[in-house]
């Protein structure tokens, strides 16, 4: 994973930068009050090079005091986390003390740092950026984002720094990502799962580790487990702990077969929840939801079914995926949690024959076919399974273009009903029906 972080101190156009490199899509503002503006995190790419974007000043804490220190840490993320940082200032500012603060913590990091001007807004403002040279890190590149002016240049720049990401890294091994919000147990659950407590936590920045993987030896077989630890009791602000955690856990993410998503059973499942649940699936990991605490809770034999209904109903798209209640204090059920991810792995490589689809799935899809749309009836004629882990079938048809998203998730529950595949998304092609190659389109 290429990580491309931006920092700057406030108003200097980071979030501006931002939106401007991942696009219109990415930039969703998110209506969770007081926790983020904008999305801080999107995919870009450039001269074919693929890489996540970070604005670390997306979390902005709110009280003038804690700024400075806030962004000093992003820095610290910045230089910790990211393959090449952006360091933004103001060209219409000049160079300001709290820049020459920023500078000063790049500098002596072995990390590339391409230094953008801003608010250039035109050839004659370009000028402002000479004096940046004093900042000693290299040559300025004066922009405006607002303008979309000069982008192109520190983008060649900074993505020479970033490697060709090679994606067919085998490891046969089954790998488990176990991630989730702070607190709610992954430490806990590793420390039980390995047998030993490695929490590696330090305050001296850069010291800290990547996703420390950890290799267990589950009845012969090696699991390798990723896990998040090392930065969690750091003295830091709300803010950046968010941004530390959310980096790390994308990270491992990226890295697993199969995500453990913790939970807090006296919490239940909250927002900062589902949206590590939905950044699995965006990902098409195998996903299994992980209810700690089991302990705390006040139960009855049924108390465990009717949470996990809850819960699935709280996320219907994901209705998929099981669930196992642990607890790592009385280490009840916890290394369930690998029977659980082998069975998703399982799933996950599963295969179903061209004849087994079109005997069994499509004389569902025949039995309701999709409705009409703009007066054309649509016709599915052949399903095929083009890939596994994470699996994808194709579905030739009439008009693939005109398949509703409605019927695709009835589609979806036909699958699951007939195949399984519980733990693993599943993802879906549709073609034109066999009249010729050129024809052939994906939707
Ligand atoms: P951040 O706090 O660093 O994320 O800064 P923002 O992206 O929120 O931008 C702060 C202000 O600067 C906003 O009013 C922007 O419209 C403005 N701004 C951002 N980029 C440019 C630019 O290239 N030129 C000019 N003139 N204004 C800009
Ligand atoms: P992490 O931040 O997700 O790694 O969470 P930790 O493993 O550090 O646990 C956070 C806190 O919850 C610690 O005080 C743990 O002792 C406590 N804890 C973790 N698992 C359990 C559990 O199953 N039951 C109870 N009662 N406490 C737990």
């Amino acid at each position: 994973m290429n990580i491309i972080a931006i920092v700057g101190r406030p108003n200097v156009g980071k979030s501006t930068l931002f939106n401007r490199m991942v696009g219109g899509k990415e930039a969703i503002v998110e209506n969770t009050p007081g926790v983020t503006r904008d999305r801080i995190y999107g995919e870009s790419d450039w001269n074919g090079k693929q890489f996540t974007l970070i604005d670390t000043g997306g979390f902005v804490p709110g009280s003038e005091n804690t700024i400075e220190k806030a962004v000093r840490e992003q820095a610290f993320i910045a230089i910790e986390e990211a393959n090449v940082i952006l360091f933004i200032c103001d060209g219409r500012d000049g160079v300001t003390p709290f820049d020459e603060d920023i500078a000063k913590l790049l500098r002596p990091s072995n990390k590339p740092v391409v230094l953008i001007i801003n608010k250039c807004d035109n050839e004659s403002q370009d000028n402002n950026s000479f004096e940046f040279h004093k900042l000693g890190l290299g040559e300025p590149y004066p922009i405006s984002s607002l303008n979309d002016r000069n982008t192109g240049d520190f983008l060649d720049k900074a993505v020479s720094y970033l490697e060709s990401l090679d994606k067919t890294e085998s490891d046969p091994r089954l790998k488990i990502a176990i991630v989730g919000k702070p607190n709610v147990g992954k430490s806990s659950i590793s420390n039980v799962l390995t047998g030993k407590n490695r929490s590696i936590v330090t305050d001296i920045p850069g010291t800290t580790r990547d996703a420390i993987d950890s290799v267990i030896k589950y009845y012969g077989e090696e699991i390798v487990l990723i896990d998040t630890a090392g930065l969690r009791r750091r003295a830091m602000i709300k803010e950046n702990i968010e941004i530390f955690s959310m980096i790390r856990t994308n990270k491992a993410i990226e890295r697993c077969d199969i995500a453990a998503v913790v939970i807090d059973a006296t919490l239940g499942l909250q927002d900062q929840d589902k949206k590590i649940l939905n950044f699995v699936e965006e990902n098409r990991k195998g996903i299994l939801l992980v209810v700690n605490k089991w302990d705390l809770v006040e139960k009855d034999e049924k108390t465990a079914d009717e949470l996990a209904k809850k819960f699935l109903e709280s996320i219907p798209t994901l209705d998929y995926i099981p669930i196992v209640f642990v607890s790592a204090l009385t280490k009840q059920r916890v290394t369930k949690i690998i029977e659980y991810c082998k069975t998703i792995k399982k799933e996950r490589e599963k295969r179903i024959s061209t004849s087994k689809l079109n005997k069994i799935l499509l004389p569902e899809l025949e039995k309701t076919p999709p409705p009409a749309v703009q007066g054309k009836d649509l016709r599915i004629n052949y399903i095929t399974q083009v890939n596994t882990e994470p699996p994808v079938f194709a579905f030739f048809c009439n008009h693939p273009d005109l398949i509703p998203t409605s019927y695709k998730r009835f589609i979806e529950r036909n699958l699951r009903r007939q195949f399984g595949y519980k733990g693993t998304p599943v993802s879906f092609v549709f073609k034109r029906k066999n009249v010729g190659w050129e024809d052939r389109e994906e939707s």
